[in-house]
């Protein structure tokens, strides 16, 4: 009883709310509070973590958590090796899942990872009213924001939805309503001596085979386009080289089949064979291909779970209709409503080389949110910025520290971005975090973008930035194999592509 009647932010009137406690609800109110903004949080859930309460189902995550790396532990550079921790407003609370993992390998389990995030809420003193639903959503006439909720009607002038992209999405074929989404995987040993045909190439359809490989009598993966990898799109979007082990199988001859063919529909079984008939068309040829099954699984991927929020004026597109976003992940279609967490994928970025940025895993999401809670702070709610001052013989080496140093720049390659302003009446700021696309776009004073791009072929290099009387040009520096840019060579580079810039300042 005492823990229902201690539940904070009943509903009422507050300045600002977010919505859902995953890691992006988690890392944008830590951030929100780092800047002193009043704000509510309302989950869902009954306790913090989000969607990695269930899921990954069989293996561990995606991102990993080096627990010895070159650089000092609970240090702004090691969360180049960390990717799972939320970043706290304060030092002692940093690297919170390196003390949680049992050292068996540096992919932290999903039971790892939730505890990690639950760790962080209790240590940082997070607080979320849990067991609130957000049912509905209206407009006030003095432009307000009115949130319905299973708890009662809520206001703010300020919403950020951290919602996530875990509804199950599933493609209209016929029969398709027969399959079995990824979210209603059964424990591992239901699936012993079954035939399991799975629908789709991306990490969820591959994490489940690999789960599935000791019971499977066999495995069929199948969608239309052959499957990427994600050391080729250097993000998480393609299948993680870890989940690859059915290919393996599949080139060996394991039981196996990975196959590029559209699903032309599902079909009960015979009642005395097998459950299921898929019927397949291969993409190479048009020959139509018949597959029987026990299970079929639709890994067929998530969308975002806006519910009114189109009806209201939110613009979504794609399969995952994920909200369209300004660089600084406000709704670009409804101003005032925000978003973070992994539906920050919806901004795009520049995309330089077609790669996208890592906003749909934790460890680009995490910066999204402390950009975003800095960028509401002194937007909607005055709060004055700090932009330190820096020494006009420190810009070099600051600049190097960063591209060597930074996290940000490491995580959100050609998508966030140090920047350095040049006003001749201020001198040299350091703007801190920025999004490269508002950066490249929205104009403004003389200033430097530092940032790290990789093109696909495995190089990662700094590219600087200049912003001179609105034109922006842009000037790569070499890359150096231990991505190490404080070198003579770097800095007679760097030195060589400020000099204009510097001049003037
Ligand atoms: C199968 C799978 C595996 C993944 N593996 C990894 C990985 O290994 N590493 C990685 O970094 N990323 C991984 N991801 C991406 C992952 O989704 C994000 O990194 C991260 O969990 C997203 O956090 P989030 O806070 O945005 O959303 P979520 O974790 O999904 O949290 C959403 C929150 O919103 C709440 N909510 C939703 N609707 C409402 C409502 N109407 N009212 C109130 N609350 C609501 C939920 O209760 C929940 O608290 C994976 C994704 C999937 C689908």
């Amino acid at each position: 009883m005492a823990e229902l009647t201690e539940r904070p932010f009943p509903p009422g009137d507050y300045p600002l709310i977010v919505v859902g406690s995953g890691p992006g609800g988690l890392q944008v109110s830590s951030a929100l509070r780092g800047h002193g903004i009043d704000h509510a949080v309302l989950s869902a859930d009954m306790q913090p973590a989000g969607m990695f309460r269930r899921w990954p189902f069989f293996q561990r995550l995606l991102s990993w958590t080096k627990p010895f790396a070159p650089v000092a532990r609970g240090t702004r550079p090691y969360e180049r090796y960390d990717w799972n921790s939320l970043i706290p407003e304060t030092d002692e609370h940093r690297a919170v899942m390196v003390g949680l993992m049992d050292g068996t390998s540096y992919f932290p389990s999903r039971p790892e990872m939730q505890a990690g995030l639950e760790a962080f809420v209790s240590r940082t003193g997070l607080r979320v009213r849990f067991g609130c639903r957000w049912t509905g959503t209206r407009r006030l006439d003095d432009g307000r924001f009115e949130l319905q909720t299973s708890d009662g009607t809520y206001t703010a002038g300020t919403l950020v939805f951290a919602v996530g992209v875990a509804e199950p999405w599933r493609p209209t074929s016929p029969g398709m309503e027969l399959a079995a989404h990824y979210a209603d995987t059964r424990p591992v040993e239901q699936y012993a001596d079954r035939r399991i045909f799975i629908i789709g190439k991306q990490n969820s359809g591959f994490e489940l085979a690999s789960g599935m490989l000791p019971w499977a009598k066999r495995i069929v993966i199948a969608s239309p386009s052959p499957a990427k990898l994600s050391v080729n799109t250097h993000s998480l979007v393609g299948i993680r080289a870890r989940y690859v082990q059915p290919y393996e199988d599949h080139v060996l001859g394991g039981g196996v089949a990975i196959l590029d063919a559209a699903i032309e529909r599902i079909e009960r079984g015979d009642a005395d064979g097998a459950p299921f008939r898929v019927v397949t068309r291969r993409s190479l040829d048009s020959v139509e291909m018949v597959f029987d099954a026990d299970d079929v699984i639709a890994a067929t991927g998530f969308v975002a779970p806006l519910l009114d929020l189109p009806d209201l004026g939110v613009a979504t597109f794609g399969q995952s209709r994920l909200p369209a976003q300004t660089p600084y992940w406000e709704s670009a279609t409804v101003p005032g409503i925000f978003f973070a967490g992994t539906i920050g994928q919806g901004s795009a970025g520049l995309k330089k080389h077609g790669i996208p940025s890592n906003s749909g895993a934790v460890q680009g999401a995490r910066y999204n949110a402390r950009v975003l809670a800095r960028h509401i702070a002194t937007t909607r709610f005055a709060r004055a910025d700090e932009r330190p001052a820096v020494a006009r013989d420190q810009v070099v080496d600051f600049v190097l520290d960063e591209l060597t140093l930074g996290p940000e720049l490491w995580h959100q390659r050609a998508y966030l971005a140090r920047v350095l302003s040049l006003d001749p009446t201020e001198g040299i700021r350091d703007d801190g975090i920025v999004p490269l696309a508002w950066f490249v776009d929205a104009g403004g004073p003389d200033a430097i973008a530092a940032t790290l791009e990789t093109d696909g072929t495995g190089a990662v290099y700094p590219v600087v930035y200049l912003r001179r009387d609105g034109t922006v040009t842009e000037h790569p520096i070499e890359a150096h194999p231990l991505l190490d840019y404080r070198t003579a060579s770097a800095r007679s580079d760097l030195a060589g592509i400020l000099a204009p810039m510097l001049g003037r300042a």
